[in-house]
């Protein structure tokens, strides 16, 4: 498939390509954000990821190929009339009837994985993924508050679900000057130099 000069404006973005081995469904017509997510994402991942697409579906529009119905049509599926062979063109949103599009696909290594498909028509969506792929190049969270908030509820999660033996093992290892007595408590010890919060938040 030719070039279009669309992609030569976004240098940070990548249409989308067949993986090899790949059974799901086809997005020639589309590009990735560049920002994505797994069952195994980090917090800086999956942070970063909610704050690209929420920034990125302020600028979702209807698929202009099915005007929004998600139906295939002669434009989009080249199967939808016998005899015409152009599947590496066809412009199918696959039924979602977007423009900016949250694609879960299953992984065989990691179970599943999440990424942002932007339709090549969507320019002012193309153009912010740019511009937040160029600043997570420069610096690497997109929202520094949502991160630490999402950062704060992960460790709260870790230690909320972690029994008083992880709890006690947890402080000797990380928490210097806290007591272990704070393993009864279901609240972090507030009393912490850092090193147990962060151990926390990495899940
Ligand atoms: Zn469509």
């Amino acid at each position: 498939m030719a070039t279009e000069p669309v992609d030569s404006a976004f240098p940070h973005l990548k249409r989308w390509t067949r993986p090899v081995n790949y059974g799901g469904a086809n997005w020639p017509a589309f590009f990735s954000s560049g920002f994505g997510r797994s069952r195994d994402s980090d917090v800086l991942e999956r942070s970063n990821f909610e704050t690209a697409l929420e920034h990125l579906k302020g600028f979702d529009s209807d698929c202009p190929v099915c005007k929004g119905s998600g139906e295939r049509n002669e434009a989009n599926d080249p199967t939808y009339l016998p005899g015409i062979s152009t599947s590496d063109q066809y412009k199918t949103c696959n039924g979602f009837g977007r423009t900016v599009i949250e694609v879960e696909e299953n992984h065989w290594a990691v179970g599943w994985v999440a990424w942002i498909a932007i339709h090549e028509s969507n320019v002012l969506a193309l153009a912010k993924a740019e511009e937040l792929r160029q600043h997570v190049e420069n610096y690497p969270i997109l929202d520094e508050d949502k991160f630490s908030e999402d950062e704060w509820t992960e460790a709260s999660e870790t230690w909320a679900n972690f029994s008083i033996a992880d709890r006690v093992s947890a402080i000797q290892r990380y928490g210097r000057g806290i007591s272990v007595f704070a393993a009864r408590r279901d609240s972090i010890p507030e009393d912490d130099s850092g090193s147990l919060f962060e151990y926390l938040a990495r899940g």
